[in-house]
């Protein structure tokens, strides 16, 4: 699933086509129902960026085009007129380049006031008090995990970098945010943005939990164990040895 750093890479590809006046085309049916093209076509790229799972594309008179990659898309940018087989969601051609999105699903044109997203965790430097501000906002008997995944309070944390930040925090995902101290957030906020900017900067030291199921925590040695969390069922990972807390009755 692209995660916030791997929109980061799009977004740098991007930059190639900014300040540029684009010929706009939708060549996949479904994608030519959203009327982008004849919205956008011939007006300049002002800035790309990635915020959270979205890559946020704004164009002069205030449109942004919003791209949510979901399981399967994935930006591309080539010389322009390099020959493709099949029907891409988007083609963004300028002089020397195109960019091209395949498989994007959601695609969404709107003014830029409309996007309702928490801080970006890759913002450098992150805004930590605004994080926290954010999540202390929430029910106090809402989930730690459930809650970094929530995009309204923090963009751009994805499944991955939730359970390793929680592993480096040493939180456990099952703790109630009424009983998690500032500290203690603005410790997995920042161990989030420092493991994803890694990422970013293509050097990791590699994942402690995430997929690790049965295998020894790399701290303490006690069996990774994982478990679906909040509404969407998304699987957390974490050791219960060295990340202590209240799991769900059952667990
Ligand atoms: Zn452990």
């Amino acid at each position: 699933m692209p995660e916030g750093d791997s929109l980061r890479r799009a977004a740098r590809k991007l930059q190639v086509l900014v300040g540029e006046r684009l010929a706009v085309e939708t060549p996949h049916p479904r994608a030519a129902a959203s009327r982008v093209a004849e919205r956008l076509d011939g007006r300049k790229l002002v800035g790309v960026e990635a915020v959270g799972k979205n890559l946020l594309l704004s164009f002069e008179g205030g449109l942004v085009l919003r791209s949510h990659l979901r399981m399967t898309g994935r930006w591309q940018v080539v010389p322009t007129g390099t020959r493709r087989v099949g029907s891409p969601w988007l083609v963004l051609r300028g002089g020397g380049h195109e960019a091209v999105l395949w498989n994007g699903p959601v695609l969404e044109l709107s003014a830029r006031r409309a996007l309702r997203l928490g801080p970006d965790i890759l913002a450098d430097p992150p805004d930590l008090d605004r994080m926290v501000a954010r999540l202390r906002g929430e029910h106090p008997s809402r989930e730690l995990g459930d809650a970094l995944l929530d995009q309204r309070l923090v963009a751009g944390i994805g499944n991955v970098w939730k359970a390793e930040s929680l592993w480096h925090a040493q939180l456990s995902p099952w703790r109630r945010l009424g009983d998690v101290t500032d500290e203690e957030l603005r410790s997995v906020l920042g161990e989030a943005a420092r493991l994803m900017r890694a990422s970013l900067e293509q050097w990791s030291d590699g994942r402690a939990v995430y997929r690790r199921v049965g295998r020894p925590c790399p701290r303490c040695a006690t069996p990774i164990r994982s478990r679906g969390q909040g509404d969407d069922n998304r699987t957390a990972y974490w050791c219960p040895g060295c990340q202590r807390g209240e799991e769900r009755p059952g667990a």
